[in-house]
């Protein structure tokens, strides 16, 4: 199955360290697209998510039978009496793909790297935009995602995610001992929802004009 959304070049591009549309080669320009084309084409993308109600109380945070102790997570879902974990993967191709050009070009390498990056973002911000959809009909409007990892809510608890949505089972990725994710084009994260309205962005707290002052940033 195709990968279902486009995967943007700049955002490529942004991944590989260029800081503008027109840095690098013709060469690399040609690699680059090339790497999309492939991806967009051999992706087998697969998410499942799961709603939870969820309590917020100082710096821990309640959903299901897990509690959390994060001073950034808690501060991004105060206020949300619903979340919705969820799994994402953009499918085993593009770890293939990366195998398979740095036996020739470690530099056509790299943008299959970078194009799978972008690749399960793109994904992600689709399933958030169904989800965000999903539940703006209902009244509830999401915060931005956040993923198991970032700022101090712990990897660990990525065994959570994966034991109440059954990822492996549902999306075919495995957690390995060290937590790693495998395909490694996967993601895993929760949004919180709130009967309050947030003007969030897209991108999340780190581009949104708010983030100095909004009590419910995720930059903490
Ligand atoms: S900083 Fe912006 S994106 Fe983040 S929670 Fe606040 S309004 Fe939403």
């Amino acid at each position: 199955m195709p990968l279902e959304v486009t995967i943007p070049e700049n955002e490529v591009r942004r991944y590989m360290g260029f800081r503008g549309p027109v840095e690098g080669s013709p060469e690399t320009d040609a690699m680059i697209k090339k790497a999309i084309a492939s991806l967009e084409k051999d992706c087998s993308p697969r998410y499942v998510s799961k709603a939870f109600p969820v309590t917020v109380d100082g710096y821990k945070v309640e959903f299901a039978d897990v509690v959390i102790e994060s001073r950034a997570l808690a501060r991004n879902l105060a206020g949300c009496t619903e979340c919705v974990l969820f799994a994402a993967t953009a499918g085993p191709s593009c770890d293939m793909l990366v195998k398979r050009a740095a036996v020739t070009s470690s530099a056509y390498a790299s943008c299959c790297q970078a194009a799978g990056a972008a690749a399960i973002e793109a994904y992600c911000d689709m399933i958030n935009d169904k989800i965000r959809n999903e539940y703006e009909a209902k009244g509830l409007f999401a915060r931005p995602r956040f993923s198991p990892g970032y700022g101090d809510l712990a990897l660990a608890h990525q065994k959570d995610w994966f034991r109440l949505l059954d990822i492996t089972k549902n999306t075919g990725v495995e957690l390995t001992d060290s937590l790693l994710m495998v395909p490694t084009k996967s993601v895993t994260a929760v949004i919180g929802l709130s009967p309050n309205r947030l003007p969030c962005v897209k991108q999340g707290c780190e581009a949104c004009t708010m983030a100095s002052t909004c009590a419910f940033s995720r930059k903490g």
